[in-house]
């Protein structure tokens, strides 16, 4: 037996990875994954590490998971930390930059390597992309390079909460629009060593591990568009929501010629709720203030959400309230850089 051999523990969460066909559809089995990939040779290769695998019960198709699931893989990965060098999470296409995100907030001080990924065909149908997408996912925890939670699927490895689905059915499922790949695997897996999360970057970097779950927070998502009537939306915008992520047009515009939404906003923020400004582009900063249009924003009290996609917004939320911090001190973190996940 080799005493260097790395341990990976691999969570089954769901998803089209272990999916089979059944007359209602593709769905998830019971017992079915960890079978499969007892019959994988190169899983067990001499240079793999060595590997368990941990099956939730139910397995979920990720459009159900949500914040107990996240609570759930984290203490899968909590309750297991000291006796693996590196975890792999494997779950569906549908959330998983969502759960990417939540991820990367919950496990504070992490110092080894969460890769989730998942497969756009299952392992139980021809040309499954799965195969590839576990194997070198599960190098990539055993290596111990990038020791941070990230995202590998066909063939890039991308931070976890700079992660976003950018393909319904294209292999390449997942970009990384406003930070660059953190590895790309060809015939070697390349790390780009200057982007990887160093332990100094991290804010949590002086705590110990430790899983900080999330409690379930009323968080919602505007898209704005062109004719939106904001008046429909004030009820639960001032009184329901703790946190809301506006999508807006470009660099953080909204139609100025209804006045409407700045009053909702700024009695919003009376009432404890974080309004976070993204973007609807895909790649780019919003810049509070460039237009008179995004302006009016910051005075009302909302902020910015710079780089971030929406589903890293919308996990920070849920963190930072589940953290208990006050309304101010939410303010101040949403717009600082925690876990790499912004860029000013
Ligand atoms: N609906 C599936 C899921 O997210 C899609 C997938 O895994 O690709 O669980």
């Amino acid at each position: 037996m080799n005493m260097n051999k790395k341990k990976v523990c691999i969570i089954y969460t769901g998803g089209t990875i272990g999916m089979v066909n059944t007359k209602n559809g593709f769905a998830p089995k019971k017992g079915y994954l960890p079978e499969v990939l007892s019959q994988i040779d190169d899983l067990y290769n001499e240079s793999m590490p060595d590997w368990d695998i941990i099956e939730f019960e139910p397995l979920l198709d990720s459009s159900n998971i949500a914040v107990e699931q996240w609570n759930q893989i984290g203490h899968a990965i909590a309750d297991n930390y000291r006796d693996y060098d590196g975890f792999v999470v494997l779950h569906g296409t549908d959330t998983m930059a969502y759960t990417a995100s939540a991820l990367s907030f919950m496990l504070e001080g992490l110092s080894k390597p969460v890769v989730i990924t998942g497969s756009q065909i299952p392992l139980s149908e021809l040309r499954s992309d799965g195969r590839d997408n576990l194997i070198t996912s599960v190098m990539i925890a055993g290596q111990g390079v990038a020791r941070e939670v990230c995202l590998y699927f066909g063939s890039r490895l991308i931070r976890g909460n700079c992660a976003t689905k950018s393909s319904a059915d294209g292999l390449i499922a997942f970009d990384s629009p406003n930070y660059p790949c953190l590895a790309e695997a060809g015939i070697e897996i390349k790390y780009d060593m200057p982007h990887l999360m160093h332990q100094k970057d991290d804010k949590m970097n002086d705590t110990e591990f430790h899983l900080r779950e999330l409690k379930q927070v009323s968080i919602g998502v505007l898209k704005i568009f062109p004719g939106i009537q904001f008046d429909l939306f004030e009820p639960i915008m001032t009184e329901k929501l703790k946190g809301i992520v506006l999508e807006t047009f470009g660099a953080g515009n909204i139609p100025s010629t209804d006045r409407s939404l700045l009053h909702i906003i700024e009695k919003a923020f009376r009432n404890g709720t974080i309004v976070t400004v993204c973007s609807q582009c895909h790649s780019g900063t919003v810049k509070l203030g460039t237009y008179e249009t995004s302006a009016a924003l910051t005075k009302a009290g909302a902020v910015s959400g710079y780089t971030m996609t929406t589903e890293a917004a919308v996990a920070k939320l849920y963190y930072l309230f589940s953290c208990g911090y006050t309304r101010d001190k939410i303010k101040e973190l949403m717009e600082e850089n925690l876990r790499g996940e912004l860029l000013k």
